[in-house]
């Protein structure tokens, strides 16, 4: 776990599972620990990941590695982080945003029976979370979450 890393990793802790899964949809490995905060610390600093949370106690243990976030609302967290940590804000279907797992490419005929039919008949790619198994797909997805984006970064 002490690869270099391209970009950064993030951790949080149970107050901030929705930022998390935005995180994981714009590409960035974040593991969320709730209710665990010796592991959760203990984690942050071994695999070198930038601890966020909305917990002073929280922040103060993890010392300069962490970075506490001011807002309770969503859009007004996604927004800081870009501001604070120029964060890219592009959704990218490579990391399960359920649990994090790197997702791969599937082959269509293999995700005929674990999809709506119009969603197979109107999709060409698709992607799989191996750990999980939620399948995923480009288009209705990306373009809502790219909708709700514009919404909360306006
Ligand atoms: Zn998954």
């Amino acid at each position: 776990m002490h690869s270099k890393k391209d970009t950064v990793w993030f951790a949080t802790d149970g107050t901030l599972t929705r930022l998390a899964r935005w995180l994981r949809l714009f590409g960035y490995n974040t593991i969320v620990i709730p209710n665990n905060l010796p592991m959760l610390l203990y984690l942050s600093s071994h695999q070198g990941r930038l601890l966020l949370t909305r917990s002073r106690r929280c922040y103060e243990l993890a010392g300069k590695d962490a970075v506490l976030v001011p807002s309770e609302k969503l859009p007004e967290q996604i927004a800081f982080l870009k501001e604070r940590l120029s964060i890219k804000t592009e959704p990218i279907y490579t990391r399960c945003t359920r649990c994090n797992a790197t997702v791969f490419p599937i082959e269509k005929e293999k995700v005929r029976q674990l999809v709506p039919p119009h969603t197979y008949k109107t999709h060409k790619d698709f992607f799989f979370c191996p750990i999980c198994r939620k399948i995923y797909w480009q288009g209705t997805h990306e373009k809502r979450a790219r909708e709700t984006l514009r919404r909360f970064l306006k």
